[in-house]
């Protein structure tokens, strides 16, 4: 049987790590080329792009944006079209946290959540859809968080921009509805990934209490199944709304978070 998404092209925001990565693997498992992106020292990436070439043999490249760069965000769309004729499925997932009470939140820190959980999305689609309209097919999956649907005090900026997030989805689906584009997001529970990681270690270390106890009690406090969301979960659900079955699939954000939002 042929692979779903042979000859796609296929570019994740924030992939050297976690769900984006997660996210670009999955694609490229299925036939897809794939256009990394993210933070990380040039030894490692091409050691992530050698294993997606000699795991699953289709083409893997690297493009070093920064996502609070507008004109590098177009630039790696450009690049991408250039390289493999098209940006057919863009996922916008690069992200960042910073946990701090709204009076003391750094101001830069607030900026800084803003352009890469935010107006990244913005860029990278504003970019990529001339292209997906042209050829009449496309899909955007943006990587929100249930933090797009509910909050959590002192994430003020990371609730504030993935409820942005959210919005800017049904916007953009809105627009495109008719050129056999949908946009979508995905709104993930706790994952176990690097940022998380972080969170755990920071909280362990300022209320002093062990790991274990961090993450039952406050981490997947909030996770009714009491278990972390697998990267290989969401990165499913993103190949399903890429797929042909999910061309109504339109303007919506799906939650995977064992519950959590549904309270
Ligand atoms: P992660 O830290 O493992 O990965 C984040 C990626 O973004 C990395 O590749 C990093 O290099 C990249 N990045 C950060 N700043 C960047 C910048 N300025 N320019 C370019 N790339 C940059 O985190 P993750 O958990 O895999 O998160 C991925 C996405 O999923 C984020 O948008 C996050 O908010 C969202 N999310 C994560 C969880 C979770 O529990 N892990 C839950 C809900 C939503």
């Amino acid at each position: 049987m042929g692979k779903a998404f042979a000859g796609k092209a296929v570019l994740v925001t924030g992939s050297t790590s976690g769900i984006g990565l997660g996210i670009a693997r999955a694609f490229a498992a299925e036939g897809a080329n794939v256009m990394l992106n993210g933070l990380g020292d040039p030894g490692a990436v091409d050691a992530l792009l050698g294993a997606i070439v000699k795991d699953f043999r289709v083409r893997a490249l690297y493009h070093p944006a920064d996502m609070t760069r507008p004109l590098e965000i177009a630039e790696m769309v450009a690049v991408t079209e250039q390289e493999f004729g098209a940006v057919d499925i863009l996922v916008n997932n690069a992200g960042i946290q910073h946990v701090s009470p709204v009076d003391e939140f750094p101001v830069e820190k607030w900026d800084a959540i803003l352009a890469i959980n935010l107006s990244s999305a913005f860029h990278a689609t504003r970019a990529a859809l001339p292209g997906m309209k042209k050829r009449g097919w496309g899909r955007v999956i943006n990587l929100a968080s249930a933090h797009g649907l509910v909050a959590s005090p002192f994430k003020s900026a990371y609730v504030a921009a993935k409820h942005g997030l959210v919005g800017f989805t049904k916007s953009a689906a809105l627009e495109v509805a008719e050129q056999g584009i949908t946009v979508n997001a995905i709104c993930p529970g706790y994952v176990m990934t690097p940022i998380v990681e972080k969170q755990i270690d920071d909280q362990a270390r300022v209320h002093g209490v062990a790991r274990e106890n961090v993450i039952r009690d406050v981490i997947l406090a909030p996770q009714p199944t009491k278990q972390f969301v697998r990267i290989e979960d969401v990165a499913a659900l993103a190949l399903h709304l890429a797929s042909p079955a999910a061309a109504q699939i339109n303007g919506t954000s799906i939650s995977i978070d064992g519950g959590w939002t549904a309270r």
